[in-house]
């Protein structure tokens, strides 16, 4: 099985980078999963792997070979594309062959792998149709087909799943996961969303403004943000990042009376708590007002207000509540995390000499 490693690499157009600076590795036979806002440079790190575009710096090594000077052709990888671009002439089993037609692979073999193809993707009777004749899922498949069809050890994929419906996203993302496992491929996959990064990821690497903002397992992500920006950018809704003010040795959310942590030094700091480690506690000392609720049948969101801040919890009712009424909320201290308020950078080393 065969990894990537990137090195230091950057691309810049004029005086703008793309991507600054970015090192990571994704394991032989393993799923990561580059995420981040829309223009933070995503495609772009693609499209440097694959070979479409030249490194302005840096490294670029498939299966320990440096490839970053090679043509796409030398990278031996696949890669299934945002828009599935099929040919409309042609058949589905005319599509799926495409490349091994164009590489002059022997007819016998094309049919063989054709037929565990299309056997391994649920196409079998769908072979003679043309892509108009296709739902847009059976059409993902197609696209699909045509990589694997290819056996490459390592896939790139950027957004393949988002011209589709919400239901069939989530029944295509367990196949993709199930059919890498399967086939052990090396899988790079890039999306925005984070629903799909944490749930097919073995590793989220999160990219802001080009550069890495945190490469962690979807659990590590998820429970010990690497910024604030990382904290909101995982999770729905995203955690809460209060301002604090700081009094007398103790740290307050802006506008409250009631110490959040004492014992931490003097510091521009924020606050995240997740809207799931909030619970409604009449006898808390820490006082909010209902602004809003929403129900969503299996929970209910209740947008707070706290001293200056904005708050949302997470609660399985909010029975007996309305706007305007005062509610008590607390939350385990291991739930806090902080921040520094100017770099987002994640402070545990000030939470561990901190009191309650
Ligand atoms: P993402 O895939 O995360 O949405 P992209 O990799 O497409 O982001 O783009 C990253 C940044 O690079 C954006 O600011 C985008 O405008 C810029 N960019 C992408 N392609 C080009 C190009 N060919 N020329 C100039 N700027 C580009």
């Amino acid at each position: 099985m065969t990894g990537i490693a990137v090195k230091g690499l950057s691309k810049r157009w004029g005086e703008t980078f793309a991507v600054r600076d970015v090192s990571f590795s994704v394991e032989p036979g393993s799923f990561a999963v580059l995420l981040g806002p829309s223009g933070c440079g995503k495609s772009t790190l693609l499209r440097l792997i694959s070979g479409l575009e030249t490194a302005s710096a840096g490294s670029i090594e498939i299966g320990s070979k440096d490839v970053t000077a090679r043509p796409p052709a030398e990278r031996d990888l696949a890669m299934v594309f945002q828009s599935y671009a099929l040919f409309p002439h042609l058949s589905v089993a005319e599509n799926i062959l495409f490349g091994l037609k164009v590489r002059k692979t022997s007819k016998p073999e094309q049919a063989d792998r054709l037929a565990h193809v299309a056997d391994l993707l649920g196409l079998s009777g769908l072979l003679e149709r043309r892509p108009s004749q296709l739902s847009g899922g059976q059409q993902q498949r197609v696209a699909l087909g045509r990589a694997i069809i290819a056996e490459k050890p390592i896939c790139l994929m950027d957004e393949p799943l988002s011209n589709l419906d919400a239901k069939l996203r989530h029944e295509m993302r367990v196949e993709i996961r199930a059919l890498q496992r399967k086939l052990g491929m090396t899988m790079l996959y890039v999306t925005h969303d984070q629903a799909e990064a944490m749930g097919m990821a073995n590793r989220i690497i999160l990219l802001k403004d080009g550069a890495i903002e945190q490469d962690a397992t979807p659990a590590e992500t998820y429970g010990r943000p690497a910024t604030s920006f990382a904290g909101r950018f995982i999770g729905t809704p995203p955690m809460n990042v209060l301002a604090l003010s700081w009094e007398s040795g103790g740290l307050r959310i802006k506008g409250t009376g009631t110490a959040l942590l004492n014992g931490i030094p003097e510091t521009a700091l924020t606050a995240g708590i997740r809207p799931e480690d909030i619970a409604l506690d009449a006898a808390s000392p820490h006082r909010a007002q209902v602004e809003t609720i929403e129900y969503l049948g299996a929970d209910t969101l209740i947008d707070c207000r706290i001293g200056n801040e904005r708050l949302t919890v997470r609660a399985r009712s909010a029975d007996g509540l309305a706007p305007g009424a005062e509610i008590g909320l607390s939350w385990p201290r291991t739930a806090l995390h902080l921040f520094d308020a100017a770099s987002g950078t994640r402070r545990d080393d000030l939470l561990n000499g901190a009191g309650g």
